[in-house]
């Protein structure tokens, strides 16, 4: 007996699944040649030291402005890049370019700024990423503690995976920091046994602090790093007001428009 033929409804929405799929895979082969003309650019967020008022380092966060769409939301071409594989050449070019500004940047001591670089799960299951870091961080004589890896607080569900990541990276000098926290993924429980050096707090608290019942969170979440001697950053601050609020707290770290967007690397340099 043959299938009743789809009604013209289901047909549209096959139509538009396959126009879906079809972009999908056309975006995938331009980011694949974004990347091998070195279209991706890697910018430079500050993150100021709340009590000194001073830049001690930054996040690198990479742009990609498609010649015909315009910018593409790193929210998309990341998950792209990491559904694909695409993300372990682009975390490589990534990292390269960080090296070089960690470079630029200059300085040494304990003072040093850092810089802060997004890694995710995808990049993590290469054993060999970590060496590899370390490599071009010695290649550019860049000391490694002066490179936080940032990990998203989703991929704390598997506890046993990033304490192992943690004591690799503490084993190669370079600094950890636990991103986007109070998401809703860490388990409390766990928590207390990850040596993260920083936390980031979400910046759906920071944008909410005005509520008393939010800034009460705020207060504990400070609190918390405080005593699990681990260094606090404050993501998506935005006005004047949660600054004022972040300081009260003794909140160290502030990261947000009012503070800086991501910035080309020269003007990031112009800012220290
Ligand atoms: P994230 O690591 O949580 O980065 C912070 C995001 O918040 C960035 O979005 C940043 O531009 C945005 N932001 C900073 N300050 C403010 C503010 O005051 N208000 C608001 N509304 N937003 C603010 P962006 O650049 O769109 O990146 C999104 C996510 O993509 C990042 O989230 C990160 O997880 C990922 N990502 C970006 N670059 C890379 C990369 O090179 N490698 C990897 N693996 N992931 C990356
Ligand atoms: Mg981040
Ligand atoms: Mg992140
Ligand atoms: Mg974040």
């Amino acid at each position: 007996q043959r299938e009743p033929a789809p009604s013209a409804q289901v047909r549209d929405a096959r139509a538009q699944d396959a126009a879906v799929a079809l972009d999908k895979i056309r975006l995938e082969s331009e980011l694949r040649e974004a990347l091998e003309r070195r279209e991706l650019e890697v910018r430079l967020q500050p993150i100021l030291e709340i009590s000194t008022n001073r830049v001690a380092g930054f996040e690198a966060l990479t742009r990609w402005t498609h010649p015909e769409r315009g910018p593409v939301s790193p929210a998309d071409f990341i998950k792209l890049a990491e559904e694909t594989s695409l993300i372990l050449p682009i975390g490589d070019y990534v990292l390269a370019e960080v090296c070089n500004a960690l470079r630029r940047i200059g300085g040494d001591g304990d003072a040093a700024p850092f810089v802060a670089l997004n890694v995710s799960g995808r990049q993590l299951d290469d054993p060999g990423l970590l060496d590899r870091f370390l490599a071009a961080l010695v290649a550019g004589g860049v000391a490694p503690r002066r490179l936080k890896i940032e990990i998203t607080e989703s991929l704390v569900l598997d506890y046993e995976r990033v304490s192992g990541i943690i004591a690799r990276c503490h084993g190669a000098g370079m600094k950890v920091a636990l991103d986007d926290f109070g998401t809703g993924y860490s388990n409390l429980g766990h928590l207390h046994k990850l040596e993260f050096d920083t936390l980031k707090m979400d910046q759906g608290f920071i944008r909410q602090m005005s509520d008393p019942r939010c800034y009460a969170i705020v207060r504990a979440i400070v609190g918390m790093a405080h005593s699990l001697d681990c260094d606090i950053v404050a993501e998506g601050v935005e006005t004047e007001l949660q600054l004022r609020q972040l300081r009260e707290l003794g909140c160290r770290y502030a990261q947000g428009w009012l503070i800086g967007k991501p910035l080309p690397v020269p003007e990031a340099l112009a800012l220290l």
